[in-house]
């Protein structure tokens, strides 16, 4: 399959700004995420030709190098050939971003039979409040997991008997064979099957974990939440995965994350978008109003003749920045609210308001008493 112009794949001009590239990205990589799409196959397919394109423009040497050259130019092929994209090596930069699959997708692919061996990382969904994601905050999750043995410390034997070098395999863990035939000499290199390929043999095995090196915990653990974060992002938790084999170092927590809706504000990226009825006398006339914010109220200036769907921004009272200096704003939209009911002082006042706009509209006969008299009531 001939592959995609990497504008064309984040849906951006040319000329799109880093920030663009950046949002467009995000957007794109949070709807076709594996997660969320596991009924899609091609949803993978999608993402990571999302996350290919992102990790060219979001480069400026890479971009320009794209730009230039085409994919060719991208991969390292021209300009020097500096291995294009390094194997995603630059993943590791974003601890709470998006990514996922890929790294697992690697990571198994340099996996080794013996030796040590890194433990696995583990996933968990995670819904926190509306002002938690914005403020962040501190939680902790019960998280079920493999544990190296407190008993024997891994090395899975009954703490002080004695554990021997594999004699077959000299605690190599792997045995060579070579064979002679009419072709050649070949070698072969098996996992040593007296050890398993520990290299060690166990002569009493350790009775808190059978002889494993390894127990299943249930396991409370602090999440830090940063400022900031939004539905679908996840918070890695460093070494509080499983734990690893043979002395490898433990995998990772992964705690993905999804936001309960705020009754008034909504979010969009670091704004808040709070809908504000005002009366439509105080539209006709302006003054200053008290709007909730994410900390309390806020006073806002409204002009004389506002109208329903005039947007008004309260600066630096939105999202912290994740990452970031800063936070974004409120942006309040106001919606003009017509009274459905009118006592008779306000009615004739009304009728005064329309007579000075030179509107006639007759004070006894008005639309609603000539239908309330025809239906008698
Ligand atoms: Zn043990
Ligand atoms: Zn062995």
């Amino acid at each position: 399959m001939a592959k995609r112009d990497y504008y064309e794949v984040l849906g951006v001009s040319r000329d799109a700004s880093e920030e663009e590239i950046k949002k467009a990205y995000r957007r794109l990589a949070r709807k076709y995420h594996p997660d969320v799409n596991k009924e899609d196959p091609q949803a993978e397919e999608k993402f990571k030709e999302i996350n290919e394109a992102y990790q060219v423009l979001s480069d400026p040497q890479k971009r320009a190098a794209y730009n230039q050259f085409g994919h060719a130019g991208a991969d390292g092929s021209f300009a020097g050939g500096t291995g294009g994209f390094g194997g995603f090596g630059g993943f590791g930069d974003f601890d709470f971003d998006i990514f996922g699959d890929i790294f697992d997708l690697f990571r198994g692919g340099r996996r080794r039979r013996t030796g040590p061996e890194r433990g696995a990382d583990l996933r968990m969904d995670l819904t926190i409040d509306f002002k938690e994601a914005v403020f962040g905050t501190t939680t902790t999750v019960k998280v079920p997991r493999i544990e190296v043995c407190p008993v024997c410390h891994g090395n899975r034997a009954k703490p002080g008997t004695e554990i021997k070098t594999c004699p077959r395999c000299q605690g190599r863990g792997e045995v060579h064979y070579v064979q002679n035939t009419a072709f050649g000499r070949f070698t072969t290199v098996r996992t040593c099957e007296e050890c398993g390929g520990d290299g060690k043999i166990i002569d009493t095995p350790c009775p808190e974990c059978a002889g494993k090196g390894r127990i299943r915990r249930l396991r409370e653990i602090k999440v830090k939440i940063p400022a900031g974060v939004d539905n679908g992002f996840r918070v890695r938790v460093a070494g509080e995965g499983e734990a690893g084999l043979r002395g490898g170092p433990p995998g990772d927590l992964f705690v993905y994350l999804s936001v309960r809706p705020h009754p008034l504000f909504q979010r969009e990226g670091d704004n808040i978008i709070l809908e504000q009825p005002i009366s439509f006398v105080r539209a006709v006339l302006g003054g200053v109003i008290k709007v909730p914010t994410l900390e309390g109220t806020s006073e806002l200036k409204i002009p004389e003749g506002t109208q329903t769907g005039a947007v008004f921004r309260l600066r630096g009272q939105g999202v912290p920045r994740l990452h970031g200096h800063g936070r974004g704003d409120q942006l309040v939209r106001v919606k003009v609210q017509v009274p459905t009911r009118l006592n008779s002082a306000q009615r004739e006042a009304v009728y005064k308001l329309a007579a000075a706009f030179g509107e006639e509209i007759p004070e006894d006969k008005n639309f609603f008493n000539k239908v309330r008299d025809a239906l008698g009531k």
